[in-house]
């Protein structure tokens, strides 16, 4: 135990930093040598079983104040400290807390990660659009449910004048510890969740929470060109954090409905649009009604069926950048199903002139495949 390295060596911090620094440096290191990350690698393992027992030590002010008196020796056999029960003791809420937040990164999860208030939660408000308005974007008004700080007694939870008081049941260090067969783990208390401090006599409007559930208005800007399953962070919309903490944020997730004329992939457009056969023999100008405004299409003499063009620029907007992708549109050749007299002998001869197709005494045509007539 005597050759441990010091707990400030191993964050990269002074011994003055302050809680928002050591949180920074433990993240940073916790996640570049998380063994979710190094799989099968022994010396990650150690570092962060070593980057873990620090930061559970100096995080927690008692400890801390030990140990900057005594080393070592001050936190050995503490919880999270020198001498513990290996990873079980190393690895308590300390742990979950942050790999809940950085790996985890779930939708709806309590909030956690912080030693002195409680974020809260993140949420996740699913909205549907129709491709149109994913074409021009533009501000949408969602209805929200979430908990807001109380304004009663502005957030803290506290009655009027009253003050908050250690928690009785942890003794103000935010821990308690649960035993589980030869193991005494340290867990996050649940009855300050892990502030320390409880409040005197709680607030009557929001029975000491310090945040009610309203519904409530919310106008958030859809961007132009968001693509189905795009997540929309609205920071600090989500739900109110415990007594003082950070709110969480909110996630709109956009679905973007099927159109019927217009199908997407990417920021290009691909449609299909009908062609006579005089059209496409003769060649003439189509009008296509896009997302935005109608373009012109010179369709060339002799342009077959299932012909693509291009038309740059007409397609969705870049979500990232400025400019637009590309519309297809695809020309179907129609044969008429049905002929009049007229039109039916106006063909007759017309395929006459080709030469290649004959007709026969019954009036239909006659064509040979593979050989000469
Ligand atoms: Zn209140
Ligand atoms: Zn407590």
């Amino acid at each position: 135990m005597t050759n441990k390295r010091d707990y400030y060596e191993v964050l990269g911090v002074s011994k003055t930093a302050s809680e928002d620094e050591l949180k920074a440096a433990y993240r940073k290191l916790a996640l570049q040598y998380h063994p979710d990350r190094n799989p099968g690698n022994k010396g990650s393992e150690e570092k962060f079983k070593e980057i873990n027992e620090a930061y559970g030590i100096l995080s927690d002010a008692q400890k801390r104040a030990a140990y900057d008196q005594y080393g070592h020796a001050g936190v050995q056999g503490m919880p999270g400290g020198a001498g513990g029960f290996g990873d079980a003791s190393g690895f308590g809420d300390v742990f979950s807390d942050f790999f809940e937040d950085i790996l985890g990164g779930g939708f709806n999860r309590p909030g956690g990660g912080g030693r002195s208030t409680r974020r809260g939660a993140d949420l996740r408000y699913d909205h549907t659009i129709s491709l149109r308005e994913a074409f021009s974007g533009g501000e949408t008004t969602l209805r929200l449910v979430r908990h807001t700080p109380c304004s009663k007694c502005r957030g803290t939870g506290a009655k009027d004048g009253t003050a908050m008081k250690t928690c009785p049941d942890c003794q103000g260090t935010g821990r308690a510890r649960v035993t589980r067969g030869f193991f005494t783990l340290a867990q996050t208390c649940p009855r300050c969740h892990g502030e320390g401090r409880t409040v005197e006599v709680g607030c009557p409007e929001c029975r000491g929470q310090g945040s009610l559930k309203n519904t409530e208005n919310m106008t958030v800007r859809i961007p132009a060109g968001v693509q189905n399953g795009t997540s929309l962070r609205v920071a600090g919309a989500g739900e109110a954090g415990g007594r003082g903490g950070q709110p969480g944020d909110l996630y709109v997730v956009i679905h973007v409905q099927e159109d019927k004329d217009f199908q997407r992939d990417g920021d290009n457009l691909y449609c299909e649009t009908h062609l006579s056969f005089p059209m496409a023999a003769l060649g003439g100008e189509i009008e296509i009604q896009t997302l935005e405004k109608p373009v012109h299409i010179n369709i060339p003499p002799g342009t077959q069926s299932e012909t693509v063009f291009r038309i740059r620029g007409s397609g969705m907007p870049h979500l990232r950048g400025s400019g637009r992708g590309d519309l297809m549109v695809k020309v179907i050749v129609d044969v008429p199903s049905r002929l009049t007299k007229d039109q039916r002998r106006i063909l007759s001869e017309f395929a006459q002139t080709m030469g290649e197709e004959r007709i026969g005494s019954d009036g239909r045509f006659f064509k040979k495949v593979f050989g000469k007539i």
